[in-house]
Protein backbone atom coordinates (compact mmCIF):
# COMPACT_ATOMS: atom_id res chain seq x y z
CA UNK A 1 0.00 0.00 0.00
CA UNK A 2 2.60 2.25 0.76
CA UNK A 3 4.37 1.67 -2.69
CA UNK A 4 1.04 2.45 -4.22
CA UNK A 5 0.89 5.71 -2.58
CA UNK A 6 4.18 6.78 -3.73
CA UNK A 7 3.58 5.81 -7.39
CA UNK A 8 0.32 7.73 -7.11
CA UNK A 9 2.82 10.72 -5.43
CA UNK A 10 5.29 10.91 -8.66
CA UNK A 11 2.19 10.68 -11.00
CA UNK A 12 0.39 13.32 -9.95
CA UNK A 13 3.72 15.69 -9.44
CA UNK A 14 3.93 15.01 -13.29
CA UNK A 15 0.57 15.98 -14.36
CA UNK A 16 0.72 19.22 -12.49
CA UNK A 17 4.49 20.16 -13.29
CA UNK A 18 2.69 21.29 -16.82
CA UNK A 19 0.07 22.88 -15.38
CA UNK A 20 -0.29 26.70 -16.39
CA UNK A 21 -3.71 27.39 -16.46
CA UNK A 22 -3.56 30.01 -14.16
CA UNK A 23 -0.81 31.51 -16.44
CA UNK A 24 -3.39 31.14 -19.44
CA UNK A 25 -6.23 32.84 -17.44
CA UNK A 26 -3.99 35.51 -16.93
CA UNK A 27 -2.52 36.03 -20.35
CA UNK A 28 -6.40 35.76 -21.53
CA UNK A 29 -6.96 38.54 -19.23
CA UNK A 30 -4.13 40.71 -20.97
CA UNK A 31 -5.12 40.24 -23.98
CA UNK A 32 -8.71 41.19 -23.16
CA UNK A 33 -8.18 44.34 -21.07
CA UNK A 34 -5.93 45.45 -24.92
CA UNK A 35 -8.89 44.67 -26.90
CA UNK A 36 -11.27 47.10 -25.40
CA UNK A 37 -8.48 49.32 -25.11
CA UNK A 38 -8.49 52.52 -26.69
CA UNK A 39 -4.98 52.44 -28.15
CA UNK A 40 -5.45 48.93 -29.76
CA UNK A 41 -9.27 49.60 -31.01
CA UNK A 42 -8.07 52.62 -32.64
CA UNK A 43 -5.52 50.76 -34.86
CA UNK A 44 -7.27 48.34 -36.92
CA UNK A 45 -4.19 46.33 -37.91
CA UNK A 46 -3.41 45.88 -34.35
CA UNK A 47 -7.03 45.25 -33.34
CA UNK A 48 -7.36 42.09 -35.83
CA UNK A 49 -3.88 40.70 -34.56
CA UNK A 50 -5.16 40.82 -30.76
CA UNK A 51 -8.27 39.21 -31.61
CA UNK A 52 -6.32 36.57 -33.51
CA UNK A 53 -3.95 36.00 -30.95
CA UNK A 54 -6.81 35.61 -28.24
CA UNK A 55 -8.43 33.23 -30.45
CA UNK A 56 -5.53 30.74 -30.18
CA UNK A 57 -5.83 31.30 -25.86
CA UNK A 58 -9.10 29.59 -26.99
CA UNK A 59 -7.67 26.58 -27.92
CA UNK A 60 -6.36 23.63 -26.24
CA UNK A 61 -3.42 25.33 -25.78
CA UNK A 62 -0.70 22.99 -24.24
CA UNK A 63 1.95 24.83 -22.10
CA UNK A 64 4.85 22.25 -20.65
CA UNK A 65 8.23 22.47 -19.07
CA UNK A 66 11.14 21.64 -20.76
CA UNK A 67 14.43 21.43 -19.52
CA UNK A 68 15.88 23.65 -22.45
CA UNK A 69 19.65 23.18 -23.46
CA UNK A 70 21.94 23.81 -26.57
CA UNK A 71 20.18 26.73 -28.41
CA UNK A 72 17.77 27.16 -26.14
CA UNK A 73 19.69 27.74 -23.20
CA UNK A 74 19.29 31.20 -22.72
CA UNK A 75 15.42 30.66 -23.82
CA UNK A 76 12.49 31.28 -21.23
CA UNK A 77 10.11 29.62 -23.38
CA UNK A 78 9.46 28.88 -27.28
CA UNK A 79 7.12 27.30 -29.23
CA UNK A 80 7.77 25.24 -32.87
CA UNK A 81 5.35 26.85 -35.05
CA UNK A 82 5.02 23.59 -37.45
CA UNK A 83 2.86 22.07 -34.50
CA UNK A 84 -0.75 21.56 -36.04
CA UNK A 85 -3.09 23.79 -34.14
CA UNK A 86 -5.44 23.15 -31.55
CA UNK A 87 -2.69 20.66 -30.51
CA UNK A 88 -0.70 23.61 -29.77
CA UNK A 89 2.63 23.30 -26.95
CA UNK A 90 4.46 26.06 -25.64
CA UNK A 91 7.46 25.02 -23.91
CA UNK A 92 8.47 26.71 -20.36
CA UNK A 93 12.29 26.08 -19.52
CA UNK A 94 12.58 24.79 -16.23
CA UNK A 95 15.16 27.16 -14.62
CA UNK A 96 12.24 29.67 -14.91
CA UNK A 97 9.01 28.13 -13.81
CA UNK A 98 9.50 29.79 -10.98
CA UNK A 99 8.36 33.28 -12.08
CA UNK A 100 5.34 34.87 -11.81
CA UNK A 101 1.96 33.78 -13.34
CA UNK A 102 1.93 37.86 -14.61
CA UNK A 103 5.73 37.39 -16.31
CA UNK A 104 4.60 33.94 -17.49
CA UNK A 105 1.69 34.98 -19.19
CA UNK A 106 3.59 37.72 -20.67
CA UNK A 107 5.91 35.16 -22.00
CA UNK A 108 2.69 33.52 -23.25
CA UNK A 109 1.46 36.09 -25.20
CA UNK A 110 5.03 36.42 -26.83
CA UNK A 111 5.11 32.77 -28.00
CA UNK A 112 1.49 32.75 -29.05
CA UNK A 113 2.10 36.17 -31.20
CA UNK A 114 4.85 34.33 -33.03
CA UNK A 115 2.33 31.59 -33.92
CA UNK A 116 0.22 33.82 -35.16
CA UNK A 117 1.70 36.36 -36.59
CA UNK A 118 5.66 34.56 -37.73
CA UNK A 119 8.86 34.91 -36.73
CA UNK A 120 9.67 38.49 -36.28
CA UNK A 121 11.39 39.40 -32.84
CA UNK A 122 10.44 42.90 -33.38
CA UNK A 123 6.22 42.55 -33.42
CA UNK A 124 6.32 39.46 -31.15
CA UNK A 125 7.86 41.45 -28.57
CA UNK A 126 5.68 44.64 -29.11
CA UNK A 127 2.99 42.51 -28.74
CA UNK A 128 3.77 41.09 -25.45
CA UNK A 129 4.58 44.45 -24.08
CA UNK A 130 1.63 46.56 -25.25
CA UNK A 131 -0.55 43.75 -23.93
CA UNK A 132 0.86 43.74 -20.44
CA UNK A 133 0.93 46.95 -19.97
CA UNK A 134 -2.51 47.73 -21.47
CA UNK A 135 -3.44 44.38 -19.56
CA UNK A 136 -2.42 45.97 -16.26
CA UNK A 137 1.09 45.73 -14.86
CA UNK A 138 4.29 47.07 -16.29
CA UNK A 139 5.96 44.72 -18.57
CA UNK A 140 9.44 43.11 -18.39
CA UNK A 141 11.84 43.85 -21.14
CA UNK A 142 12.87 40.53 -23.06
CA UNK A 143 16.77 39.76 -24.90
CA UNK A 144 15.48 41.79 -28.01
CA UNK A 145 14.42 45.14 -26.38
CA UNK A 146 17.45 45.22 -23.39
CA UNK A 147 20.12 45.64 -25.41
CA UNK A 148 22.69 48.40 -25.32
CA UNK A 149 21.74 49.85 -29.17
CA UNK A 150 18.17 50.95 -27.09
CA UNK A 151 20.47 52.37 -24.43
CA UNK A 152 22.69 54.50 -27.26
CA UNK A 153 19.79 55.94 -28.95
CA UNK A 154 16.87 56.61 -26.46
CA UNK A 155 17.73 60.09 -25.96
CA UNK A 156 18.18 61.08 -29.54
CA UNK A 157 15.12 59.53 -30.55
CA UNK A 158 11.82 61.12 -30.98
CA UNK A 159 8.35 59.51 -30.47
CA UNK A 160 8.05 58.78 -34.23
CA UNK A 161 11.20 56.93 -34.41
CA UNK A 162 10.38 54.78 -31.82
CA UNK A 163 6.99 54.00 -33.67
CA UNK A 164 9.07 53.57 -36.67
CA UNK A 165 11.08 50.66 -34.62
CA UNK A 166 8.06 49.22 -33.94
CA UNK A 167 8.84 50.24 -29.70
CA UNK A 168 6.04 52.79 -29.55
CA UNK A 169 4.99 50.57 -26.14
CA UNK A 170 8.70 52.79 -25.13
CA UNK A 171 6.76 55.87 -25.95
CA UNK A 172 3.10 54.59 -24.14
CA UNK A 173 5.11 53.83 -21.23
CA UNK A 174 6.92 57.00 -21.15
CA UNK A 175 10.41 55.40 -21.40
CA UNK A 176 12.12 58.48 -23.06
CA UNK A 177 15.41 58.63 -20.90
CA UNK A 178 18.29 56.36 -20.17
CA UNK A 179 17.34 56.54 -16.41
CA UNK A 180 13.88 55.22 -16.93
CA UNK A 181 15.04 52.56 -18.97
CA UNK A 182 17.70 51.56 -16.69
CA UNK A 183 14.79 51.83 -13.76
CA UNK A 184 12.87 49.24 -16.49
CA UNK A 185 15.95 47.04 -17.16
CA UNK A 186 16.59 46.99 -13.13
CA UNK A 187 12.82 46.07 -12.90
CA UNK A 188 13.32 43.36 -15.44
CA UNK A 189 16.51 42.03 -13.48
CA UNK A 190 14.75 42.26 -10.28
CA UNK A 191 11.64 39.90 -11.65
CA UNK A 192 14.21 37.44 -13.67
CA UNK A 193 16.41 37.20 -9.87
CA UNK A 194 19.56 38.15 -12.11
CA UNK A 195 20.92 39.85 -9.14
CA UNK A 196 24.73 40.66 -10.20
CA UNK A 197 23.07 42.44 -13.20
CA UNK A 198 20.25 43.77 -10.45
CA UNK A 199 23.31 45.38 -8.43
CA UNK A 200 24.99 46.97 -11.43
CA UNK A 201 22.16 48.81 -12.59
CA UNK A 202 20.90 49.78 -9.40
CA UNK A 203 24.47 51.44 -9.20
CA UNK A 204 24.64 52.82 -12.63
CA UNK A 205 21.25 55.09 -11.17
CA UNK A 206 22.45 55.74 -7.70
CA UNK A 207 25.97 54.87 -6.87
CA UNK A 208 26.42 54.20 -3.10
CA UNK A 209 23.63 56.37 -2.43
CA UNK A 210 21.47 54.08 -0.07
CA UNK A 211 18.04 56.80 0.07
CA UNK A 212 18.08 57.20 -3.90
CA UNK A 213 18.32 53.47 -3.94
CA UNK A 214 15.62 52.76 -1.10
CA UNK A 215 13.57 55.01 -3.05
CA UNK A 216 13.78 53.91 -6.68
CA UNK A 217 13.13 50.15 -5.16
CA UNK A 218 9.90 51.47 -3.06
CA UNK A 219 8.38 53.83 -5.69
CA UNK A 220 5.45 52.50 -7.21
CA UNK A 221 4.63 52.19 -10.81
CA UNK A 222 1.47 52.57 -12.95
CA UNK A 223 -0.12 50.31 -11.02
CA UNK A 224 0.48 50.20 -7.98
CA UNK A 225 3.79 47.98 -7.64
CA UNK A 226 7.18 48.89 -6.78
CA UNK A 227 10.42 47.08 -7.61
CA UNK A 228 10.64 45.56 -4.47
CA UNK A 229 6.75 43.76 -5.04
CA UNK A 230 8.37 42.07 -7.94
CA UNK A 231 11.97 41.36 -6.86
CA UNK A 232 12.64 37.75 -7.02
CA UNK A 233 14.97 38.00 -4.09
CA UNK A 234 18.03 40.23 -5.08
CA UNK A 235 18.93 42.29 -2.02
CA UNK A 236 19.92 46.15 -2.73
ZN1 LIG B 1 10.56 35.48 -29.82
Amino acid sequence: MKRLFIFFFIINSYCFAGNYSDVIEQAKKYLDNSISSDYVSNDSLLYSDFVRIRDYFNYSLLVKNRRCRGRFSSYVAYVIPSEKPRNLKIYICKKFKSLSKESLAQTLIHEVSHLVIGPDEHVATRYETLATYLGGRTPELNGYNSGQIIFDIIEDFTDKNFIDRNMDYFVLMNIRTKSKFRELLLRTYAVYGECTKFETVLTQLCTEDKSCKDNILSRKDDFGLSISDVNLNCRS
